[in-house]
């Protein structure tokens, strides 16, 4: 489980870190670093939002792993900061299963041709997959979604690349892990359900 921590501040954090929470996960570099820089090695850092490329340099050191891989340059860039700091950034594509509202993550039909790219660069790895489900209470709509994530894994993994693991499904939030989780989920990514409403 990865606690998202996004507008917490780092006395909350570290009353969960307290509690056992191992990993957090945060959407926005600026907040990732600032938290980074007090809580140092403790935590394992999760980048959950949208990536910018120009940031990558900001978490390569200490970023866990990245689960908003959507597009080739921001892997280019990945590679290349994680060859400058001599690490192996792991990565999850995020992938837009529902192909509704969400703005973020590369259509299904992408994902095999954007992992033969990336699996000739050395500083990354791809060690899942990710989705953000829609918005919705109706549950046929979240289990198609989730779903689909599993069967796109499946069918990756049936590609037989070396070098390439699959391990990782990232999915489900608090409103839908239990469902995540019954279509596949071993990553899910909680906020409210674990800290209450945020305070935006
Ligand atoms: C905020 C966020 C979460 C957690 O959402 P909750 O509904 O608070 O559990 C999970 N994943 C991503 C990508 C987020 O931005």
């Amino acid at each position: 489980m990865v606690a998202v921590t996004k507008t917490l501040p780092v006395e909350r954090i570290v009353e969960a870190l307290d509690l056992g929470i191992t990993d957090i996960g945060e959407n926005k570099v600026q907040e990732l670093t600032d938290k980074m820089a007090i809580l140092g090695d403790r935590p394992r850092y999760h980048m959950i939002g949208h990536l910018q490329s120009n940031k990558v340099k900001y978490i390569v050191d200490n970023v866990h792993l990245i689960h908003s891989l959507d597009r080739i340059s921001l892997a280019n860039e990945i590679d290349k900061r994680g060859k400058a700091s001599n690490r192996i950034l792991d990565t999850l594509i995020q992938v837009n299963i529902s192909q509704e509202d969400s703005k973020f993550g590369m259509m299904e039909d992408e994902v095999i041709p954007f992992i033969e790219k990336v699996l000739k660069m050395e500083n990354i790895n791809i060690k899942g997959l990710m989705t953000i489900a829609p918005f919705t209470e109706d549950e046929s709509v979240l289990r198609n979604t989730f779903s689909g994530l599993y069967d796109l894994s499946e069918r990756v993994k049936a590609q037989k690349y070396k070098e390439l693991s699959m391990d990782i499904l990232s999915m489900g939030m608090t409103n839908d892990f239990e469902i995540a989780i019954e279509e596949g989920s071993n990553m899910i990514r909680v906020g409210t359900g674990i800290f209450g409403k945020r305070n935006y």
